[in-house]
């Protein structure tokens, strides 16, 4: 059953199928309940990602909850997405306050702020090529946490570069919340439904690919001692040499037009090529051909608003996005 509940509030709701004690996946995070919640930007699938893992549990024969939460609804604004799965029926409708499982999709929102309310012995999974040593000291955890390069894995899944169905994979194979093949299932049928089979099968070996490539690690153990805390610390060799590149081009990777609420509205019929905008772009956003302005790549262009501010002539206007 899905039922909208007004404006940035969606709600999906199912009954269990079957018995919820033939899946070891709620027992195998350690409670009857487990609470997940999803960060992400508008357009990065948390909301999607949330409802897969929902239809994943439900094959589980668990009980099921996703919902989601975003202030003014706009591609690139923060999003929440929730999930409760429970071995018994789920009572409560209250947001998720406390969760088992904080899953971050957009790495830009990796702050302490996204710990908030997760429980000190739950899971933290990142999308982030960095290691989980290294997270986990960012942001003074001491639960599990898990990373993955979601965009690697999409790149390799010959996918575009969206990060839910790899975080996905990524959360079911470090939590052990859900089965491999419940989870497969619900990617496949999802995405087959909506896109066709082929999309269907490049999301499976994404799913395929995170489950093998997950990094999980725990950093500091509370109940260690000083010394062994200290040994927790990366020594020289394991830290990486500064100003170096891992991943040649890994920019393009980074839709920062996702981040836009407006963008430059070009007018060529003003525009006399002085290619201003084009020096003070800090995105890079101004495309130009023989030294001529044609246009902005809206893929990029995160509506600072320099180059209208640097714009000599009325070239250039920032306007709402729609
Ligand atoms: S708004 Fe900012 S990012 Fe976009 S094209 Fe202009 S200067 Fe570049
Ligand atoms: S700054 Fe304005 S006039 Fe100059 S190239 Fe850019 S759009 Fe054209």
């Amino acid at each position: 059953m899905q039922t909208e509940l007004g404006s940035g509030v969606d709600f999906y709701v199912n009954k269990a199928i079957g018995s919820a004690m033939e899946s070891p996946g709620v027992e195998a995070i350690g409670a009857e309940l487990v609470e997940v919640r999803w960060h992400g930007r508008g357009g990065q699938g948390a909301v999607t990602g949330a409802k897969i893992l929902a239809r994943a549990a439900t094959k589980e024969g668990l009980w099921i909850q996703a919902f989601s939460e975003f202030g003014p609804e706009r591609r690139g604004a923060p999003v929440l997405a929730f999930n409760r799965i429970g071995a018994n029926e789920i009572r409560t409708y209250a947001p998720v306050e406390e969760p088992d499982v904080v899953v971050v999709i957009d790495p830009a929102l990796l702050e302490r702020a996204v710990l908030r309310g997760l429980k000190a012995e739950g899971w933290l999974v990142v999308n982030t090529p960095f290691s989980p040593r290294q997270v986990a000291r960012n942001v003074s955890f001491s639960g599990t946490v898990a990373t993955l390069d979601a965009a690697a894995v999409s790149r390799e899944a010959s996918l575009p570069p969206l990060a839910n169905i790899p975080m996905l994979g990524a959360l079911a194979a470090a939590t052990g919340l859900i089965q491999r093949s419940a989870l497969e299932e619900a990617v496949f049928e999802t995405f087959r439904a909506s896109l066709g089979e082929e999309t269907a099968r490049k999301n499976v070996r994404a799913v395929n690919l995170a489950w093998s490539q997950v990094r999980i690690g725990h950093y500091l153990d509370p109940g260690s001692t000083e010394e062994e805390n200290e040994c927790a610390l990366p020594s020289w060799q394991e830290l990486e040499p500064g100003g170096t590149l891992y991943q040649p081009g890994s920019a393009r990777d980074y839709l920062t037009g996702m981040w836009r609420s407006s963008y430059p509205l070009f007018k060529r019929e003003e525009c006399n090529d002085c290619l201003r905008c084009w020096v003070f772009c800090p995105d890079t956003s101004i495309m130009t051909n023989e030294g001529k302005v044609t246009g902005i790549d809206l893929q990029y262009c995160k509506g600072c608003g320099v180059c209208a501010a640097v714009c000599p002539r009325d070239a250039l206007k920032m306007v709402p996005e729609n």
